[in-house]
């Protein structure tokens, strides 16, 4: 029998901040297959203007914002003879955030997507965040303002979107601990000799999924697990000996809730992102989405072993971050991300990495924190210590 379709509801309105990018990619392609159910508000990028305006020709945003104002006028020129609002800046990025819309992806990677995710969540939007560094680089701060809001913040990250799945809210005193799967990304059997003459090339060709350059070398150093350990603390509010992380190479357990009865509930798929991005679009319905089946029996089997904070330091400096608390984080992504910077341009070797991350962390003043000023103060000092590092093990 056939059923009647559902009337359709009134559009769904939606920014995609981040657009350009893989996780924008993925959003957009979901919303290009559901032609009517939404009006897409605003689209941000970084640099690439002419991405982001052939998007923009395709989607007929109200604005679209870049974040470089180096490539305004080209966009402009390539969006002239549109009604679409153009503007440029990172103030320009706040703007199209604060437009009204009932959804928000926050997909910008790094710090650099705080300032404006916080602008949606300041109006109370419902956010689905993919952008992990935010929570790292100022949690409390963050999770303060999605309270004061009453935002509704939905994870996009595969590993916190599968526990939101399988976490009962309710019943949270039952939740012994959460277990975040990590792929180990493409050096989990490598000796560190041969991780310290790893190439750019080689850490952003990720086994399983498809990412931006920064979270597949963050990926392949394992600072990703580090990150999502600190994310997941300020998403569910676990302290750092309740949240768990489990190697495991094929990327299909995306993570696990272990509740005090001896249960484990996990969500299992493919990699693929349109997955949680699917489900954070339609919650609190779900919504279809094009991605391959899981075939277990053809995939035979999952295997699972221990992380090695040995071989991966940045699982201990994560830790360790977390543990201290205030500025601690906030140091850590930042560092992270220059050194990260580093490594993609030549400057410095893979394992250079961690080390300059550490080296960042003791130099900078463990302050207190409370204001959006005192993280970007932060922020900026760490950037400053981790840039100035100089090591003699360069990549040669
Ligand atoms: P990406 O590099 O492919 O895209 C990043 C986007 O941010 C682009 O649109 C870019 O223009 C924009 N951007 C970059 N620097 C900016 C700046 N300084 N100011 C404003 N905009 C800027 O990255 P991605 O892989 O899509 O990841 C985006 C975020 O989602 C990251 O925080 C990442 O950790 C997280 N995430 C990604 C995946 C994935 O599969 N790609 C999975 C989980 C979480
Ligand atoms: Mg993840």
């Amino acid at each position: 029998m056939v059923k009647p379709s559902a009337p359709k509801s009134a559009a769904k309105r939606v920014s995609i901040l981040g657009s350009t990018g893989s996780i924008g990619d993925s959003t957009i392609d979901l919303i290009e297959r559901e032609p009517g159910a939404y009006k897409v508000v605003a689209l941000t990028a970084h640099s690439n203007w002419a991405k982001l305006a052939e998007q923009a020709k395709r989607l007929k945003p109200d604005m679209v914002a870049l974040a470089d104002p180096a490539g305004y006028t080209q966009l402009k020129d390539a969006l002239s003879g549109t009604n679409i609002g153009v503007a440029a800046g990172p103030e320009a990025l706040c703007e199209a955030a604060s437009l009204a819309s009932d959804w928000v992806m926050a997909a910008i990677v790094g710090a650099a997507g705080l300032k404006p995710t916080l602008k949606a969540v300041e109006r109370g939007a419902v956010v689905g965040l993919a952008n992990k560094e935010c929570l790292v680089c100022a949690g409390t701060l963050f999770m303060g303002a999605v309270k004061d809001s009453n935002a509704t913040l939905l994870p996009v990250d595969s590993e916190h979107n599968a526990i939101f799945q399988v976490f009962d809210f309710n019943q949270k005193d039952k939740i012994r601990k959460i277990i975040l799967t990590a792929s180990g990304g493409p050096f989990r059997t490598w000796t560190l000799n041969d991780m310290a003459k790893v190439t750019p090339a080689q850490a952003v060709a990720h086994p399983n999924w498809s990412m931006g350059a920064k979270i597949s070398v963050d990926s392949a150093t394992m600072m990703n697990k580090g990150l999502e350990v600190i994310e997941a603390h300020h998403l569910f509010g676990l302290d750092n000996d309740r949240i768990d992380i489990l190697v495991h190479p094929q990327s299909v357990v995306h993570s696990m809730v272990e509740y005090a009865d001896g249960s484990t509930l996990a969500q299992l798929g493919t990699p693929d992102m349109r997955t949680p991005i699917a489900y954070a679009l339609g919650w609190p319905k779900r919504l279809p989405a094009p991605t391959g089946r899981l075939d277990l029996a053809k995939l035979g089997s999952l295997t699972f072993e221990a992380a090695d904070s040995v071989r991966f330091p940045a699982l201990r400096l994560a830790r360790a971050a977390l543990q201290s608390g205030g500025a601690a984080p906030t140091i850590l992504n930042a560092a992270n991300e220059v050194a990260v910077a580093r490594f993609l341009a030549g400057e410095i070797g893979f394992l250079d990495i961690a080390a300059i991350v550490e080296h960042t962390m003791t130099r900078v003043p463990l302050q207190s924190i409370t204001t959006l000023d005192d993280i970007m103060a932060i922020d900026g000092e760490a950037r400053r210590v981790a840039a100035a590092k100089n090591l003699s093990a360069a990549a040669e």
